[in-house]
């Protein structure tokens, strides 16, 4: 693809050297130059009032058009060991509100080992349609055959629009998937609208979080995205509602994987992206060894354990625990933050909890301006004396 010049409607305005994101435009006499940090982004293409830039190439492109697709919206139902994830209710709702607006089905793509009881679920969760695709290969999760299959399904079935949870596997398989089929992936969307045209609207933070941005995957299909969980609200389960269930045709499996061994995640505690109450702890607390009262304090709550990505990165504790923009969103009833400022990367992870305390020696700090309780003091003097409390209530 490359960038292009109508010179004869290029009014010389400027605005679409204001418009590139990356510097890549210079106003010359003649209009706009592109130098090398040109992406082919198209912001100017859009920005220019008078059509004078385009981008070639892109329609000889030989990916399936808009109108090319069956018209479902379908969202990929992770299961583990036999058992929905959240996240997929969740984005079953969400799939269910764009298939309305849009007067297109709901489908679902559940693949497993035996897994046709959880059909029925996903139906009563808003799904239409559930094509599932059993095999013993399929009874865990693996990047190789998961990604053929999916990616043999929409080309078989060509769903407008394919939804999947932003999990660790969710956030390995999905670019494996669009990749596979030439088409765009928005990641970590945290809301999703329709243009006048039906495209979707991917929003999503950028910049650090610092702002937000909305993508259009116009020109290919499915447009892929992915949601964490706990971003969109888990809809209410209609008991008896009726809908299809397919058995998925399969592809022939060409694995390049082999499973060795699976093995139990050691962390017996409640799952951070689904616990009802997180303690977290920050830099704030000074040392690994102060760590452990967060750790201590979770366990007498039976919450949670969650961190900001500096103590991750000292290695204080493992990344699973990070909650933030890199890390896991969650939205407990409760979130504890101990010693952690309130980076914006860090919000965006938390800021839907119900109630939020904050624990922090500075009365400045920006955790408090999202606080619903704010204790400033010494984390190494406030947890121990929450420790003792909850320790002398309980006994
Ligand atoms: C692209 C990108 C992605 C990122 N992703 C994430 C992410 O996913 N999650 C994340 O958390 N961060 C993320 N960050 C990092 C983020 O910007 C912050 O650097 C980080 O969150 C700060 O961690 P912190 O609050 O523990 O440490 P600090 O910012 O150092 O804050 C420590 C806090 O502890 C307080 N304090 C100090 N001593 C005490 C005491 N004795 N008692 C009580 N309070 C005390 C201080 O007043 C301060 O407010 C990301 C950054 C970038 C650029």
């Amino acid at each position: 693809m490359e960038i292009r010049l109508r010179a004869d409607n290029c009014t010389i305005c400027g605005v679409c050297e204001e418009a590139c994101p990356y510097d890549a435009i210079t106003m010359a006499a003649e209009g706009p130059e592109f130098n090398e940090e040109c992406t082919v982004c198209g912001g100017c293409v859009e920005a220019c009032p008078t059509e004078a830039i385009y981008i070639t190439g892109r329609e000889t492109s030989p990916q399936p058009q808009p109108k090319d697709t069956a018209g479902d919206v379908w969202v990929f139902a992770e299961q583990r060991d036999g058992e929905l994830l959240d996240v997929v209710f969740e984005l079953l709702g969400e799939g269910r509100r764009l298939a309305s607006d849009l007067g297109m089905s709901l489908g679902c793509l559940l693949l497993g080992d035996d897994v046709d009881h959880l059909a029925q679920e996903l139906i009563e969760f808003g799904a239409d349609r559930v094509y599932v695709g059993n095999a013993p290969e399929l009874k865990h999760y693996r990047d190789d055959l998961y990604a053929q299959v999916l990616e043999h399904a929409v080309r078989q079935h060509r769903p407008a629009i394919l939804l999947i949870g932003g999990t660790s596997n969710g956030r390995s398989l999905a670019p494996r998937v669009a990749a596979g089929l030439e088409t765009g992936l928005t990641a970590d969307c945290t809301g999703f609208a329709l243009d006048e045209d039906g495209n979707l609207l991917q929003t999503r933070p950028a910049f650090g979080g610092n702002l937000m941005a909305t993508i259009r995957c116009p020109h290919h299909r499915p447009q892929m995205a992915t949601v964490r969980p706990k971003v969109f609200p888990k809809p209410d389960r209609q008991a008896g509602r009726k809908g299809q269930v397919i058995a998925l045709e399969l592809p022939t499996f060409e694995p390049w994987q082999r499973i060795l061994e699976v093995i139990e995640d050691a962390d017996t505690g409640p799952n951070l992206a689904e616990a009802d109450i997180v303690v977290a702890g920050g830099r704030g607390l000074g040392s690994p060894e102060n760590f452990r009262l967060v750790e201590e304090l979770a366990s007498l709550l039976g919450a949670a354990v969650g961190a900001s990505r500096s103590v991750v990165d000292a290695g204080w504790v493992s990344y699973a625990h990070q909650v933030g923009q890199t890390g896991r969103t969650v939205a407990p009833r409760i979130y504890i933050a101990c010693g952690i400022s309130g980076a914006i990367q860090h919000i965006v992870g938390m800021q839907s909890s119900d109630i939020i305390v904050a624990i922090n020696s500075d009365p400045d700090a920006p955790i408090f301006s999202i606080a619903t309780y704010g204790i400033v003091g010494k984390v190494e003097e406030v947890l121990p004396a929450l420790i003792r409390e909850i320790r002398g209530s309980s006994s």
